[in-house]
């Protein structure tokens, strides 16, 4: 088997209403999907985390090598693919481009083999994770404290267990709003607060320290990725365990903040570290260190299926009756094409999202959708 091409679709939503995190601003939804098509016809997708048109470039750049190897051998291309942009590319849209392509060739494998890709990874632990609403974000115009209380009656009433906010906007109004969404969504919920790296240690810590009186499940990026041993300082000074990951990229990117343990909970993008492949090594990696995994998930329902498939696979750790289950994150922010892209849409019921378990991610493309989303080439 040989991969004959490369295409990449790049879709886009214009939102109704401007919506920011601490650390972005989004009036539009973008998203790049991958398309890799063998000589068999066989056909394989995958998707980017970050900047559409810039990974577009890149996986095109990257198609050049492509063309004409096995789509099986992941392993291989993956090095092959590394190694063409490594002197400028060992992290960023290099490896945000490649994840895309070696999620698409698993892909691919997984219909050779007609088996879904959790099989391949070694095996489906569970059929079904629990998931937590990702929302809480700044809107234009909008309180934040009765938007986000609001926001989070609704996933409550949705059947979520679980919610994760916004902050990183400033000490007096975050907490303002932790307090409100805990008051709305009850005790028996679980809440995340998420700084987007808005803060600096100092503010970080005085953030922690007042907001776990709510009951915290994790703070999120509370200060700069780069500053790892913030991240250390954050673990010893505040008493909510530390999450974050979603900007390292690869096993090398991931090592010293799993090695020197930056934080409690590690959060790596399949999208974004290096695809299946890569994450494989690094959820080995953060296991060697007992630090738990939940991958991070921001994209259409073709990260969403890839990310269900690692998370089947899974190994519990500890291994016991009851053990401690990953959980996957939904965006419930305004995006059109999220669920569109796919014919079946992965929907939660009261919380819970059934591992699909199909062939390779055990989606099919929803062709009309590419279309009706397909950017145009002005911004
Ligand atoms: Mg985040």
């Amino acid at each position: 088997m040989k991969i004959a091409a490369v295409r990449t679709h790049l879709l886009e939503h214009r939102l109704d209403t401007a919506f920011e995190s601490a650390s972005m601003r989004f009036d539009r939804r973008q998203h790049l999907l991958v398309e890799v098509i063998c000589e068999d016809g066989t056909t394989g997708w995958g998707e980017c985390l970050g900047p559409a048109r810039a990974n577009r470039a890149v996986v095109e750049t990257y198609a050049g090598w492509l063309v004409g190897m096995d789509p099986l051998e992941t392993e291989k291309i993956w090095a092959v693919l590394y190694n063409a942009l490594r002197d400028q590319g060992q992290r960023g849209l290099p490896v945000t481009a490649l994840s895309g392509i070696d999620v698409a060739l698993w892909d691919i494998k997984g219909k050779h083999f007609g088996v879904p890709v959790s099989t391949l990874l070694g095996g489906r632990f569970r059929e079904s994770v629990k998931a937590y609403a990702t929302g809480g974000f700044k809107r234009d115009g909008v309180d934040r404290v009765t938007d986000n209380t609001e926001e989070a009656a609704r996933h409550r009433a949705a059947g979520f267990h679980a919610m994760k906010i916004k902050i990183g906007f400033g000490f007096d109004e975050d907490l303002a709003v932790i307090r409100a969404v805990r008051a709305a969504m009850g005790d028996d919920m679980r809440l995340m607060i998420d700084g987007n790296h808005g803060y600096d240690t100092v503010e970080a810590i005085k953030v922690g320290r007042a907001a776990a009186e709510y009951d915290i499940d994790w703070f999120e990026e509370p200060v700069t990725p780069e500053h790892l041993s913030a991240y250390r300082e954050m673990r010893t000074m505040q008493p909510i365990p530390i999450a974050g990951g979603e900007t390292w990229h690869t096993r090398w990117g991931m090592r010293e903040p799993v090695e020197t343990r930056c934080v409690d909970i590690l959060q790596p993008d399949l999208c974004g570290c290096g695809g299946f492949t890569e994450m494989k090594r690094i959820a080995d990696m953060a296991a060697l260190h007992n630090i738990r995994v939940v991958p991070h998930v921001w994209g259409t329902a073709v990260q969403i299926a890839a990310s269900l498939q690692f998370m089947a696979a899974m190994v519990p750790n500890p291994v016991r009756l009851n053990p401690i289950e990953p959980i996957v994150e939904f965006d419930r922010t305004e995006n059109p094409f999220r669920q569109a892209v796919i014919t079946t849409p992965i929907e939660h019921e009261n919380g819970i999202v059934r591992i699909p378990d199909g062939p390779g991610l055990g989606i099919e493309i929803n062709r009309a959708t590419l279309t009706e989303f397909a950017a145009g080439e002005d911004a």
